[in-house]
């Protein structure tokens, strides 16, 4: 059932601590170093689909949820403040440290309100420190605070003080 794949050496520095534990590993499974990097780095890949995955369908739920809310408010006259309005947005957002500016070569959708973001507009790339599913926003789906930060016009103010 395996079909044939082509495969390439991949080259990496690694630490020390770190080759001397994949020799560990590959010692304690008596298999090759090469064969344990290579699980690994297959689990891994896996991993970010499934966590991609996952997103994709909370974000789905988070839109179907507010979807019925919305319906259930206009049937139910007038609209309640109940409603945690940033509640939806936060999962996705979970694990940013920081938003760098980009601007799009290609046309592209915001994470949160899934608009499209034309090719030549300046988005906003989630940067995470762990692997994560990618966070591409625009400006106005911006977190208030980010948006002050990445404003030049805010930054000299700040200068003058
Ligand atoms: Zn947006």
């Amino acid at each position: 059932m395996t079909k044939p794949r082509k495969e390439k050496v991949l080259h990496t520095r690694v630490p020390v601590v770190l080759e001397e534990e994949l020799k560990r590993l590959a010692n304690a499974l008596r298999v090759p170093v090469s064969n344990v990097v290579r699980t690994i780095l297959e689990d891994a890949v896996q991993t970010v689909d499934a966590v991609q995955g996952r997103a994709e369908d909370e974000l789905r739920d988070v839109a179907d949820r507010l979807h019925a809310r919305r319906s259930r408010s206009r049937d139910a006259a007038p609209a309640t403040q109940t409603e945690p309005p940033l509640a939806a947005p936060v999962a996705p957002l979970a694990g940013i440290i920081g938003y760098q500016p980009l601007l799009l070569a290609r046309d592209e959708t915001c994470t949160l309100c899934g608009k499209v973001l034309p090719a030549g507009q300046q988005s906003y790339l989630g940067g995470r420190e762990v692997v994560g599913p990618r966070v591409l926003i625009g400006d106005a789906c911006l977190p208030f605070s980010a948006a002050q930060a990445v404003k030049p016009q805010e930054r000299e103010d700040h200068d003058n003080e």
